[in-house]
């Protein structure tokens, strides 16, 4: 599977876009400003969104994408989310106040998104992968992904997480991972924060990966908060593990899993 880093920062600035990935050219994992980074003609190509929570930086440019859209789309695109981000989505986004309800639209019998409700642990199959949900620890309901391509090569994103015995015993009922994608969004100093908002700093991300049994054989970060990132990546060289060769993501970069 092709993975494309659209956006992978934590914050904005330039050269800095949020959360969005491309696998294989039509389906999405999160909605972030990374989405810019494409051109009018690639956005035609998503028909597929995997959320894993509703926080801004996540979802931002959803509903710029289907109004951008809205003329050409044939089929409604197809949004997989938890139930509660739905209704999140739908009480405060989509609300006809911020944006319109663009699941009722043109038509509710033929509308140019449709919602669907995932649940953990249950996989759904779509062009050769398949997306298996699992929960994370964040601090409203999110999901990570599992992705399995038909050639069995294997990728878990996290989203937005912290680490504890729930998030290690879960990643290794994923089994051998050949990378696991995750966060590190604040510097060490700031581990308590990093604690109360339910994010990672190196050294967690450190003990995360030294838990993990199989240990994933690459870990890419990113989530970095841009005013802090000189720091981080500066913790993050002085990492020791195991047996996993780790790295930062950078915006508009591709990569064959
Ligand atoms: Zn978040
Ligand atoms: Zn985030």
């Amino acid at each position: 599977m092709k993975v494309e880093i659209l956006g992978c920062s934590g914050g904005m600035g330039l050269g800095q876009q949020t959360t969005c990935y491309r696998v294989n050219e039509h389906t999405l994992l999160d909605c972030g400003s990374g989405l810019g980074n494409l051109t009018q003609h690639e956005l035609l190509k998503i028909d597929t969104i995997f959320l894993t929570h509703s926080h801004l930086d996540h979802i931002c440019f959803l509903p710029l994408l289907i109004d951008n859209l809205f003329e050409f789309i044939k089929k409604p695109i197809q949004v997989y989310a938890l139930p509660e981000v739905i209704t999140t989505l739908q009480e405060h986004i989509f609300n006809w106040k911020i944006w319109p309800d663009f699941s009722t639209l043109p038509s509710a019998e033929h509308p140019v998104v449709a919602f669907n409700e995932i649940q953990p642990w249950q996989p759904i199959s779509i062009q050769g992968i398949t997306y298996t949900p699992f929960p994370v620890e964040h601090i409203v309901p999110t999901c990570g992904y599992h992705l399995q391509s038909d050639t069995g090569r294997t990728l878990a994103f996290t989203g937005d997480t912290t680490y504890g015995d729930a998030v290690i015993e879960t990643l290794n009922r994923l089994g051998q991972l050949d990378v696991l994608m995750t966060e590190c969004a604040f510097p060490d100093r700031l581990l308590e924060l990093g604690k109360v908002s339910k994010h990672l700093t190196p050294v967690m991300v450190k003990d995360l990966v030294n838990s993990l049994n199989p240990a994933p054989h690459e870990v890419w970060l990113s989530h970095l908060k841009p005013s802090q990132q000189i720091e981080i990546r500066g913790e993050l060289e002085k990492i020791q593990l195991k047996t996993t060769s780790l790295k930062v993501l950078e915006p508009c970069t591709s990569f064959q899993v």
